[in-house]
């Protein structure tokens, strides 16, 4: 038999803690001013403190059938001492939760046993976090508890409102009668019973179908039995995690997967070890597109693209777009006995013009490039690299083409890149350098400007063409930094040759696209200009006729700055490229530069001689200067001067010239031609 405890009734009285000791039926023999005081606190009904009431009664009227038997084990010294939880109904209508130690005790000898009830004061913190009415009120998450039976004792107005229903209907009734369909959201369910059975907290993401929305729901055990469970809808920040992920793993535009996604696929390809290829596609002109029509149109072009390659794709092929005017399109091969068949067919897409609205048709080409995994590759990142090598050889073949790597383009790759590299470091060091070719007026034979072109002896790969390594820089980017530094050197000369031979020379610098387009072009050509005294007049800038140049608003901007604070802009192979009458009226332009091309075919073909006569015509009426390039024959002076062009650069006279050899002709000796045709 179980050991009983023996108290005075003066120590009763005076503990602290809430006490009430009831005899084996249940009936409230004794409480202490503690637990009166409680129950005043707590809005609790007299009789939870009067002598006489029967506590089992008043605890199966709210719902703490649990609680009984427990007591009954300590009155039946089964148990000594056990914990119980217990609600009590307060008189606002809410429950109050406390917790109680049930300890057998026996006042005096003569008496019968007694449970003595003391409440735990660790449980009256948690009690009165719960009370706290006007903090579940004010929470934000909806909340309500739930005893162990499921059995709804309190509901916060968030959650009334989130749930859509009146307190006082729910309230005392069972959770899954009130909210049925919720019953059928298993995770929610079984979550739940998950929390009561093993006392832990369980948080469930779900959507719930009859509220169109997702909540997040948090289940915390209580320690009277039961749950608190807090909710939250979370309908809008799902819906941004979805289109996160849409918009982490599928391009915006076209729906199509993205990089990132095809890396995966990519990798997923190569995890299958089946032989397959990789098509890395690109749209030529759509940056022409951009510029001719809008970007509107170009992401008209680019989604009828897509879709037309996610049709040819199906299930079986994956299709995304890399990045811009790329998609890449992989499919299982064997080799490349039939890819060119199948680029063909990709190709074939492109063959019709694309329809657009308000019956604007335009005819889109593309470039292919194709490398086979694993016969040109043993990663995928160098997989990508060589099929975009190969898409950039197909680039040089007109209209729509394809092309198959093979390693010796991958050495052009490999050139490229040490290209590149070096044009990222100190260019005085690399071994960049320039030359100036003269130009020189027919009339008095004499110098009246000169031309800068870039030279460079590449530390690994020697003497290299401007015509490769520019383009590579404009590519890169790097051409401005090129330009600067070459501007830097032309310029000190230019202060060098003013203070020793006291002459200025006309200098002509070749402009690129990029950096036409640059918005601080301008304000960093007038600084250096400042920085070294130069003025305008010593200055020409010569553009050339590119289709991305065309309505170019900042070029535009740039060019017309130029022109207003005096410096030259002169047009470079003028007649080469499709728009040169849309050139000269949109842009300021004071001179022209007639291509090598047509004074090459002076005397030996007269249609070319026609048309150098008409330009030189149309240079006239619009009052442009005029210059001719790539003079190398005498009777090409002859018929240039008899029509009214008068200024050369060629051969003729001299090729580009080191700086040294330039001076001492020029500037030192003063040199002067004899022209006589
Ligand atoms: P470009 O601006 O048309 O320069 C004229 C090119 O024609 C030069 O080639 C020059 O050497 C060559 N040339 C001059 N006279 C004759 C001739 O009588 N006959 C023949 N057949 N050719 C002649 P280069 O120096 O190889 O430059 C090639 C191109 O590279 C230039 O063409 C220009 O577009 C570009 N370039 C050169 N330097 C620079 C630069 O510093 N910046 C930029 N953006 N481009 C440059
Ligand atoms: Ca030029
Ligand atoms: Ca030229």
């Amino acid at each position: 038999m179980k050991q009983q405890i023996n108290l005075s009734e003066e120590w009763f009285y005076a503990a602290t803690d809430p006490l009430i000791v009831i005899d084996d039926k249940g009936k409230i023999i004794q409480v202490n001013q503690a637990w009166e005081k409680a129950c005043l606190k707590y809005n609790l009904s007299k009789e939870w403190t009067g002598i006489g009431s029967d506590y089992f009664q008043l605890s199966r009227q709210s719902g703490n059938q649990n609680e009984i038997r427990a007591l009954l084990a300590v009155l039946n010294k089964e148990q000594f001492t056990v914990e119980t939880k217990q609600h009590f109904p307060a008189k606002t209508g809410d429950y109050i939760s406390l917790s109680f130690e049930a300890i057998p005790i026996n006042f005096d000898a003569s008496f019968p046993d007694y449970a003595l009830l003391l409440q735990k004061p660790t449980s009256i913190h948690s009690v009165q976090a719960i009370s706290a009415e006007s903090v579940l009120e004010s929470m934000t998450e909806g909340f309500f508890l739930i005893d162990h039976q499921f059995t709804l004792f309190y509901l916060n107005d968030v959650a009334e409102r989130i749930v859509r229903c009146r307190r006082e209907d729910v309230i005392g009734r069972n959770l899954w009668e009130s909210f049925p369909s919720a019953k059928s959201i298993r995770p929610l369910y079984e979550g739940y019973e998950l929390a009561l059975k093993d006392k832990v907290e369980v948080e469930v993401e779900t959507f719930f179908e009859s509220l169109d929305t997702w909540f997040r729901v948090k289940a915390y055990p209580l320690a009277i039995g039961g749950l608190a469970v807090y909710f939250q809808d979370i309908g809008k920040q799902k819906q941004a995690e979805i289109t996160l992920t849409q918009y982490a793993y599928f391009d915006d535009l076209t729906g199509l997967p993205n990089r990132r996604n095809l890396i995966q696929e990519g990798l997923s390809f190569k995890g299958q070890e089946k032989p397959f290829s990789m098509y890395f596609i690109n749209l030529d002109n759509l940056k022409l597109i951009n510029t001719l029509h809008d970007y509107n149109t170009g992401n008209q072009i680019l989604k009828m693209v897509a879709e037309k390659l996610r049709a040819m794709a199906g299930e079986q092929h994956k299709v995304g777009r890399r990045d811009g005017d790329n998609f890449i399109y992989l499919r299982c091969e064997p080799d490349y006995a039939n890819s060119s068949q199948f680029a063909e067919k990709i190709l074939a897409v492109f063959e019709q013009p694309f329809k657009l609205g308000n019956f604007k048709t335009i005819k889109v080409t593309a470039s292919i490039g194709i490398a086979h995994f694993p016969h040109d590759a043993e990663t995928l990142d160098q997989l990508v690299a060589n099929a975009e090598t190969a898409m950039l050889e197909a680039k040089k073949l007109k209209g729509s083409s394809y092309a198959i790597f093979n390693p010796s383009i991958n050495e052009k790759r490999t050139r490229r890149l040490l290209i590149e590299e070096e044009l990222t470091k100190d260019l005085h060091e690399s071994g960049f350098h320039f030359a100036l070719q003269p130009q020189i007026d027919g009339n008095s034979g004499q110098l009246i400007g000169a031309e800068i072109l870039s030279r460079w002896a590449h530390p690994v790969l020697g003497e290299l063409s401007p015509l490769e390594f520019i383009e590579v820089a404009e590519q890169a980017g790097t051409i401005i930094p090129l330009t600067y530094h070459l501007l830097t050197e032309v310029f000190k000369k230019m202060k060098e040759w003013e203070s020793r031979y006291g002459r200025h020379i006309k200098t002509a610098v070749n402009m690129t696209p990029s950096l036409l387009s640059c918005p601080t072009f301008f304000d960093i050509l007038t600084e250096m200009m400042e920085q070294y005294g130069i003025l305008p007049e010593w200055i020409e800038i010569e553009i050339t006729e590119q289709a991305e140049m065309t309505y170019s608003e900042q070029t535009l901007e740039n060019l017309l700055r130029c022109k207003a604070n005096g410096i030259s802009i002169a047009i470079d192979d003028f007649g080469t490229g499709f728009s040169m009458i849309s050139y000269l009226t949109q842009f300021p332009v004071n001179k022209i530069k007639i291509d090598k091309c047509f004074v090459q075919e002076i005397g030996k073909c007269r249609k070319t001689e026609a048309v150098l006569k008409s330009l030189i015509h149309l240079a006239k009426s619009i009052e442009c200067e005029l210059i001719a390039e790539g003079v190398e024959r005498p009777e090409e002076i002859d018929f240039l001067k008899n029509n009214g062009c008068t200024v050369y650069q060629g051969y003729l006279f001299d090729k580009p010239l080191t700086i040294e050899e330039f001076e001492t002709k020029y500037l030192q000796e003063n040199y002067q031609f004899s022209i006589e045709y």
